[in-house]
């Protein structure tokens, strides 16, 4: 009957201006590569802010002592420490602490989320025991991941150019974030020092690099999407300070941003970006990243439901709420194998208060979360092949090539996953793709800035 044809319709237009074919990929990877170039040329000279992390040596495996990190990026932060052994020991010991941060911290002032922060890091920094040890005299000394987009201006300083990912907090933006976080220490009377500011992709590639020796680039899928990549110190062309010694540099790409013509949007992306905290801007996020996947299927599902009545008669009120549906649900339903689709109809009860979904609407719900993951995964797939691009590496018969790669999604949406891996075999090519490795680097990003804070230790 006349609701199902709408629904088919809707579904239909979804379908077509989601898709992304196998020279729509290409085309969006040009596109990224294109950036990557004119971001490295000039400040401002692309959406993509290619930022010089300051980090051009990378770890070596020598690193030694007792290191803190943070990591401030997402709506956990977390603290860890590690004992580094050099060569032999490697990570000796490590213990790391998990706190969530409380939603109206992350819309306030920056003095109140700094001192929560610096006073859950004092309470971590008491629990330090024996299995730690730090030389008499010496200073205990941080790595600040801050996975946000920082103008750096040395490895341990950097000011604030925006808050993402739900961030929205007061008086942060162009300060030294680094200036914010000792005050803080100081105020709760922890006596470290900061000695590496670093983004969570940086971190990543560091901790990366560690591990294997072939990690090119790091990557970023979780609340957030983000990449950082080692480029030749010598292509940056707005470089002012003196090649470093290794002839190499970190760049941390802010490829959330990165926004073109070619990417496939809808009215729902629109809708969704025009509401959002920072309209205009990290538009390919919007369209990738965990933070953003669950809320436009939300958006396609209200409109089942107001114009093919998908869930009955009313509109259920709660798809209404923005947010309500999150990504994680979303998995959870696009993964059911039931006959009967029971995961999603629990869901839907659960998350959006409707009861006795029919069979049908339960598919019509996992083909939304299908065509939304899928377009998504592809897209990543496109700015992994983009980079690939730039460093040469997307030719058959080249040297192992290693992506690390972290975040909650890429880890536990299996079908985003998947896709995203297919997508780089069909589009680089059987050959190519042989060469290249994508490798879970759970958590790397906090050892990664222990690594990058004592290869800064201020004591070499
Ligand atoms: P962050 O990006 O905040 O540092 P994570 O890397 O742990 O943290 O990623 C968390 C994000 O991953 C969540 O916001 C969510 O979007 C996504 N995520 C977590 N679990 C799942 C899941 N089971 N299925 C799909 N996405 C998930
Ligand atoms: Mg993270």
């Amino acid at each position: 009957n006349g609701r199902w044809a709408r629904a088919g319709a809707v579904l239909k237009e979804l379908e077509e201006q989601c898709a992304t074919p196998s020279e729509k990929v290409k085309e969006v990877a040009d596109a990224m590569t294109k950036e990557m170039h004119a971001g490295l040329e000039s400040e401002d000279g692309s959406m993509l802010k290619m930022l010089i992390s300051f980090v051009d040596r990378l770890p070596t495996g020598d690193e030694r002592g007792l290191f803190y990190a943070l990591d401030l990026g997402g709506t956990n932060f977390r603290v860890l420490r590690v004992q580094l052994g050099g060569k032999e020991g490697r990570v000796v010991n490590q213990q790391c602490e998990e706190v969530s941060i409380p939603q109206d911290l992350m819309v306030g002032g920056s003095d109140e989320l700094f001192d929560f922060i610096a006073s859950a890091l004092a309470n971590f920094v008491a629990s330090e025991d024996e299995d730690f040890h730090l030389p008499n005299g010496k200073q205990r000394e941080l790595g600040f991941t801050f996975s946000f987009p920082v103008k750096q201006t040395s490895i341990a300083s950097g000011t604030l150019i925006k808050w993402t990912k739900g961030f929205n907090v007061n008086g942060t933006v162009g300060k030294d974030v680094v200036g914010e976080l000792t005050r803080a220490l100081q105020r709760q009377g922890i006596d470290m020092q900061v000695t590496a500011l670093v983004n969570d992709t940086v971190g990543t590639l560091a901790g990366g690099i560690y591990d294997d020796n072939d990690v090119v680039a790091a990557i970023i899928l979780g609340t957030g999407t983000n990449a950082a990549y080692v480029e030749r110190a010598d292509a940056i062309k707005k470089w002012q300070g003196p090649l470093p010694n290794s002839g190499e540099m970190v760049i941390n790409m802010e490829w959330g941003n990165f926004r073109s013509s070619y990417l496939p949007t809808t009215d729902y992306d629109h809708a969704l970006d025009a509401e959002s905290l920072n309209p205009g801007q990290q538009i390919y996020e919007k369209l990738i990243s965990g933070m953003y996947l669950g809320e436009i299927v939300r958006r396609v599902l209200l409109r089942l439901a107001v114009e093919a009545a998908l869930f009955g008669d009313n509109v259920p009120p709660q798809l209404e709420v923005p947010f309500v549906l999150q990504t994680p649900v979303m998995s959870a339903m696009h993964h059911d194998t039931s006959a009967d689709l029971k995961v999603v109809g629990a869901k839907m009860q659960d998350f959006l208060g409707i009861s006795n979904s029919s069979f049908k609407a339960r598919k019509v719900v996992v083909q939304v979360c299908d065509i939304v993951a899928k377009r998504g995964a592809r897209l990543a797939a496109a700015g992994i092949i983009g980079i690939l691009k730039k460093l040469g590496r997307d030719r058959a018969n080249m040297k192992r090539t290693v992506i690390a790669m972290d975040g909650g999604l890429y880890e536990h949406y299996t079908i985003f996953r998947e896709s995203l891996l297919a997508t780089l075999k069909e589009v680089l090519g059987e050959e190519a793709s042989a060469s290249v490795l994508v490798i879970m680097a759970n958590d790397g990003s906090g050892i990664g800035a222990s690594l990058l804070a004592a290869s800064h230790s201020q004591y070499l």
